[in-house]
């Protein structure tokens, strides 16, 4: 199916177009219409499947640049996922300006990730510890936020991240959308699902 058929955005859709991508991948084609349509969606389906894009566009599509809060939240479970996701958004979000996309990854320092937060960004990505650190001590505020994503789902648990995605939950909007994405769907994520989604929609490959 082609990203035409979709409401996307006519810039978002001819840069599409400049980067190669024609037609989109199954979990894209699965996905993208309820996330376009601001739905609460379970998407399984592992790196190569282009679910990058398909939680990419849902989040640049309702992005508005012009408000300088954080809209969207990527949580990743490790730093290297977490760098390919926002080189990816980087790469999708190439036509609107001054879009600001801001890594938070532990292992790296504090103070320069503090200084880039003052500084404000529209959509965060980062791994589960080191954002929890930072909304507990409230260099990070999520009251604005509008869509929380959950990337591989199933590592992220598989880590022992549990702890710091409640907290994060908490600290977030319970008026929000939520995408999950995940390799397989053992019984702790469809928990988790039940716990932090409303009604979402399964899309499998
Ligand atoms: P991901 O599964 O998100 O890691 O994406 C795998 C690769 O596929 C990335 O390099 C993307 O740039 C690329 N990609 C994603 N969607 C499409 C598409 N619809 N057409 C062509 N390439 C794509």
């Amino acid at each position: 199916t082609a990203f035409s058929t979709l409401n996307l955005h006519a810039d978002l859709l001819k840069n599409l177009t400049s980067l190669g991508y024609e037609s989109m991948t199954p979990i894209q084609a699965l996905s993208l219409p309820h996330i376009l349509a601001g739905e609460d969606v379970i998407a399984q389906g592992k790196t190569g499947s282009g679910k990058t894009a398909a939680f990419g566009l849902g989040l640049l599509e309702k992005l508005n640049v012009k408000r300088f809060r954080v809209q969207s939240l990527v949580l990743c479970p490790t730093r290297e996922l977490a760098d390919q996701v926002a080189k990816e958004i980087r790469k999708l979000a190439r036509t609107i300006h001054n879009i600001k996309v801001l890594t938070l990854c532990g292992g790296m320092p504090f103070g320069p990730q503090i200084g880039s937060l003052e500084h404000g960004a529209h959509i965060i990505v980062g791994t589960p510890g080191r954002i929890e650190e930072h909304v507990r001590k409230g260099t990070l505020n999520l009251d604005d936020l509008e869509i929380l994503i959950l990337d591989e789902a199933d590592r992220m648990l598989e880590m022992g991240f549990q702890d710091s995605l409640d907290e994060i939950i908490d600290a977030a909007p319970q008026r929000r959308q939520t995408l999950l994405f995940s390799a397989t769907y053992p019984p702790q994520i469809k928990s988790v699902a039940d716990r932090i989604m409303h009604k979402p929609v399964m899309a499998k490959v």
